[in-house]
């Protein structure tokens, strides 16, 4: 029947038409992102053992750590920029990370006018919080203690 195709379109058009709206008004209306969502990255810096764990995993060479030697002759953070203009998004860096000091965070507006401003400092942009003051802990300790908890309960009863 000629005609058809541009009825059905319409059909289609007028369809969506009374359907609920989706589009939203950025940036007055700020979106809701998934809980894993890959922004930026944030660094809490006391929770940094400066292991270097996160630029061995790095394919790119995006990260350059600074430490020194404390009085105890422990490393201590003394600097952590991120060249992020040649981050893949991977994510291996924050996986590889023991103590859980490199996070993603939410903030995607990172568009900046010259490329180099894209960098990021995350040891002198940090900001503290009383969260972070809790001692740097690797994860992998922490889940071998368990199970040895569970046992002693376990002989216990
Ligand atoms: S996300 Fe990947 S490329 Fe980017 S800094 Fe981490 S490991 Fe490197
Ligand atoms: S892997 Fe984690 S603790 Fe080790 S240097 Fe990187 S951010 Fe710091």
């Amino acid at each position: 029947m000629f005609g058809q195709g541009l009825i059905k379109g319409l059909g289609i058009t007028f369809g969506h038409l009374f359907e609920k709206k989706i589009t939203q008004q950025y940036p007055e209306e700020r979106p809701v992102l998934p809980e894993r969502f890959k922004g930026s990255f944030s660094l809490r810096v006391p929770k940094c053992i400066a292991c270097g764990l996160c630029s061995n995993a790095c394919p790119n060479n995006v990260i350059k750590i600074e430490s020194e030697k404390d009085e105890n002759n422990k490393k201590k953070l003394t600097g952590y920029k991120m060249m992020a203009e040649r981050c893949l998004y991977c994510g291996f860096c924050v996986e590889a990370c023991p103590t859980k000091a490199l996070l993603w965070n939410h903030n995607f507006e990172r568009a900046k006018f010259f490329r180099e401003d894209v960098n990021l400092d995350l040891f002198n942009s940090y900001v503290p919080s009383p969260e972070d003051e809790k001692p740097a802990k690797p994860e992998k300790e922490e889940e071998t203690a368990k199970p040895e908890k569970e046992e002693e309960t376990a002989q216990a009863s």
